[in-house]
């Protein structure tokens, strides 16, 4: 896993919200490594900088991340329920979603270290506009044409029309009921 290599490569600690923080850039980064044969003085280990914050714990919607942190309950976290599951969402988990129909960043959002993230300036990861401008009933009305529009090249693509319809499908149940 890169994100363990790069925690041995003391590029940032694995947070209790189980990701790799860098001190100086939060957890909104892209990890990637080169293969080379270069001898390398590696550098060491970094300290973890959590302390006593629990807010990632405290915030999951889902309750997925363990009461002291570090350990994270996948089958109860909302990016793998909205993205990876193949099956229907339990549902145990109705009302819990906090509207995210695919993936989910508050772990990530409450981090007090994303307060040093930067945003990117990669063009290609705009959204479209007409993704900008969807409202809630084209969402709930979705046809596999604006689909494929509006996620053109788009991770997205990862859970798929019939997977981002069935997510969807999910919260407005909960909204109605
Ligand atoms: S991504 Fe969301 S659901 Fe998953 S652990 Fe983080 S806060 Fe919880
Ligand atoms: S929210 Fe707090 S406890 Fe969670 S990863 Fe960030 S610093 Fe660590």
């Amino acid at each position: 896993m890169e994100r363990d290599w790069a925690k041995r490569a003391g590029i940032g600690w694995i947070g209790k919200n189980t990701l790799l923080i860098h001190p100086k850039a939060g957890s909104y980064f892209f990890l990637a490594e080169l293969i080379i044969d270069l001898e390398l003085e590696p550098d060491g280990p970094m300290k973890d900088y959590c302390g006593d914050c629990r807010r990632c714990i405290d915030a999951c919607p889902t309750e997925a991340i363990s009461p002291q942190g570090y350990l994270l309950d996948a089958s109860k976290c909302i990016s793998y329920l909205t993205i990876e599951l193949k099956d229907a969402i339990p549902e145990s988990f109705r009302g819990k979603m906090d509207n995210w129909m695919f993936g989910c960043d508050v772990c990530q959002e409450v981090c007090p270290w994303n307060r040093f993230s930067t945003p990117h300036n990669e063009p290609a990861f705009e959204p479209q506009p007409e993704l900008l401008a969807m409202t809630r009933r084209d969402w709930e009305e979705l046809t596999e044409e604006v689909f494929g529009k509006v996620f053109q090249g788009s991770a997205v693509k990862r859970a798929g029309y019939q997977g981002l319809k069935r997510n969807i499908r999910f919260l407005v149940e909960k909204l109605k009921s």
